[in-house]
């Protein structure tokens, strides 16, 4: 199985580097969405294109010799507007890919499926919450998948967040001659961030909220007629993130009456982003294949610092792990240029082989090991009745 991925090497190491070079944003990975499934096909799995109805996500499925589990192995490679491939989301891709590679290499010995998912947006347009909604993970047992990072982690959980737009109209007039005509609708913006500033005294410390405007009107000399703002608001937990969500809005409103502009907010569909809760048996097991790989596998903080995945709400439904590789020098920020240039270096792509053979290892370790299965679907359903994930949808 591990010579399998190891024969691909230089393949997979092109296709990681060629979507790093290519970038496209949330549910416009185009090529990067074919390159991967043409890979796949090529290397013997069954693929479904535009999987579930949404264009740029794949499914590429290969059988075992009997009946058993599906286990997925998720990819993505969407990338940040402007800055690129700031979050390393074409190792992700690569990984995944690797992974269903190397365990497909087993299968004939292996009762289950393997389901290697191409799952895009996950830079706030939630691939895998349309993916769920739709039914995507319906048949699905366990999923994994690895993030890039600057510390090699198997367990580290995410924030619980949503996107939301807000937009303040006010009327236009001379900025000098008739100002009194005019409302301005910046001032609505302004006053919102100013008083989301003054709610944070009073907020939790892992609560996030963080906006940019993306528009303050169109001249100096005009009453700005309309402006407006991109937030994230998160938070550790949903039910306190639903909170901080209600408050913030609270702003919003507050800063239109006071200004006596108009507001629309739009909170996203597919950007309620959960909390991600790791399977532990199924991340300890990840670890100590990480190890034996030469990954030095850290423990987490208390006061790890984290961001917000779609992965979260796979992880509410089903077991799942969202593991973290080192690729970058420890410190380094996420969704930076320094982080970027890092996803595209020999050292990078050599770590993320490492840790695709961990989580092929691991997902060999849950088709033929029925034990491990059990007791993550036990852990699972323990946290379910607790009320700590959500469990399926019943409808
Ligand atoms: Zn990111
Ligand atoms: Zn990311």
């Amino acid at each position: 199985m591990l010579a399998a991925i190891d024969q691909h090497r230089d393949g997979l190491f092109e296709l990681s580097l060629r979507i790093h070079k290519n970038p496209e944003i949330g549910y416009e990975e185009r090529q990067a969405s074919t390159w991967l499934a043409t890979f796949l096909e090529g290397a013997g799995f069954r693929v479904q294109r535009g999987y579930k109805g949404v264009e740029t996500a794949y499914r590429a499925d290969a059988e075992g010799k009997d009946r058993g589990p599906t286990v997925a192995i998720l990819s993505e490679y969407d990338a940040l507007p402007d800055i690129g491939h700031a979050c390393g989301h074409n190792l992700i891709a690569m990984m995944g890919v690797a992974a269903a590679v190397g365990v497909r290499a087993a299968l004939d010995q292996l009762p289950g499926r393997i389901a290697a998912m191409g799952t895009p947006a996950e830079e706030g347009g939630g691939g895998k919450v349309a993916l769920l909604g739709a039914g995507g993970f319906d048949d699905v047992d366990v999923a994994m998948m690895i993030h890039p990072s600057s510390r090699t982690l198997a367990g580290r959980t995410s924030l619980a967040s949503n996107r939301v737009d807000i937009e303040f109209t006010g009327r236009a007039a001379h900025a000098a001659a008739q100002p009194d005509r005019g409302i301005s609708a910046l001032d609505g913006v302004i006053q919102a961030f100013n008083a989301v500033h003054a709610m944070r005294l009073t907020l939790r410390p892992d609560a996030r909220v963080h906006g940019i405007i993306t528009s303050g009107g169109s001249a100096a000399n005009i009453i700005s007629e309309y402006a407006a703002a991109k937030f994230s608001v998160r938070a550790l937990d949903r039910q306190y993130q639903q909170e901080v969500l209600k408050r913030f809005i609270a702003c919003a409103e507050g800063a239109a009456l006071s200004t006596g502009t108009t507001l629309k907010v739009t909170i996203h569909e597919n950007s309620g982003y959960e909390n991600m809760v790791p399977s532990s048996p199924l991340a300890d097991r990840w670890a100590q294949h990480a190890s034996e790989q030469g990954l030095q596998v850290m423990a987490g903080a208390p006061d790890e610092r984290m961001g917000s995945t779609d992965m979260g709400n796979v992880s509410q439904v089903i077991p799942a792990i969202h593991p973290y590789i080192a690729i970058a020098p420890e410190g380094t920020p996420g969704h930076s240029t320094l982080f970027r240039d890092a996803a595209g270096t020999p050292e990078a792509l050599a770590n993320a082989l490492k840790a695709a053979k961990a989580m092929a290892l691991t997902a060999v370790d849950v088709l033929a090991d029925r034990e491990l299965l059990e007791r993550a679907k036990v852990e699972f359903e323990d946290r379910r009745k607790e009320g700590v994930v959500r469990g399926r949808m019943t409808s």
